[in-house]
């Protein structure tokens, strides 16, 4: 082919002019390390996949979900209306921090209280977290510290540090160079459902951030607390889901959150009607 008749060729067919340019290039030159702040706690972390190839791993991820449960979807209905309700106002003040990720909310039939937000914005609520939180400003707690994970980029984070950045990078170039326990290992880093957990410090970030995020949706910051006193009580002699995992003790949870709270206070205008 003529240099213009390969050029028309590969923009016509973007997905195979990116996984070309991979093969020719190598993945290396597809990704390099930079620093990056996170928001609210202001650390310096080192991530070196940018927002869109995230978003991308995050929408991987997402659609396999849909399809293998499709069946649990809820589109309607007062907890689908409240769910929407909340996601959207946490939703408006991420999207502030990370304006490239699309973000969107799905709420699964579930008997499990667990919740969490793929790379990119994508957000997956389990009906059994409901009875839990009780209230919109518990499901702002649990949204909160969910989207936090994505916007303070955690997943990314994780995935460099495990030096699979590159594999990552190959899976969204179009599944070039990775082996089948490496491409395993990246989807485990994502923070899904059965994912590994969180660090305990990339946890307490996210309980931080999100609290902020809560007070800045117009939502008491004050009501984390005692939904976290609930979620003691209903995850006692059970394992509990990712959100709640990796702390030894919800008693210091609960002190580092009252510790963060007048400055979540000062973010705190109470919405319109509340
Ligand atoms: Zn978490």
């Amino acid at each position: 082919m003529s240099g213009k008749r390969v050029l028309g060729f590969l923009v016509a067919r973007p997905l195979i002019a990116v996984v070309i340019a991979a093969v020719v290039v190598g993945v290396s030159l597809l990704v390099h390390t930079h620093r990056q702040k996170t928001p609210v706690t202001g650390r310096t972390e080192h991530v070196a996949l940018s927002d869109a190839q995230q978003t991308q791993l995050g929408n991987q991820q997402y659609a396999k979900t849909l399809r293998e449960d499709r069946a649990d979807i809820i589109s309607s209905g007062p907890q689908y209306a409240e769910v929407e309700r909340v996601a959207k106002r946490i939703e408006a003040v991420a999207g502030r921090d990370k304006p490239a990720f699309v973000w969107r909310v799905t709420l699964l039939r579930k008997n499990e209280a667990n919740a969490y937000c793929l790379p990119g914005g994508k957000i997956v609520v389990y009906t059994g977290i409901l009875p839990v939180t009780g209230n919109d400003a518990a499901l702002a707690t649990v949204l909160g510290h969910e989207v936090a994970h994505a916007t303070a980029e955690h997943a990314a984070e994780r995935i460099e540090r495990e030096h699979l950045t590159k594999v990552a990078a190959a899976i969204i170039a179009g599944g070039v160079a990775f082996t089948p326990r490496q491409y395993v290992r990246v989807f485990a880093l994502l923070g899904a459902a059965d994912s590994l957990p969180f660090s305990r410090s990339q946890e307490s970030e996210a309980d931080h951030i999100g609290l902020v995020y809560m007070a800045r949706a117009g939502y008491q910051p004050r009501e984390a607390v005692a939904f976290w006193k609930r979620m003691q009580r209903a995850s006692k002699g059970k394992e509990p889901p990712e959100f709640a995992s990796d702390h030894p003790s919800d008693e210091h949870r609960i002190e580092r959150i009252q510790k963060w709270l007048p400055e979540a206070e000062r973010a705190y205008t109470p919405a319109h009607g509340d």
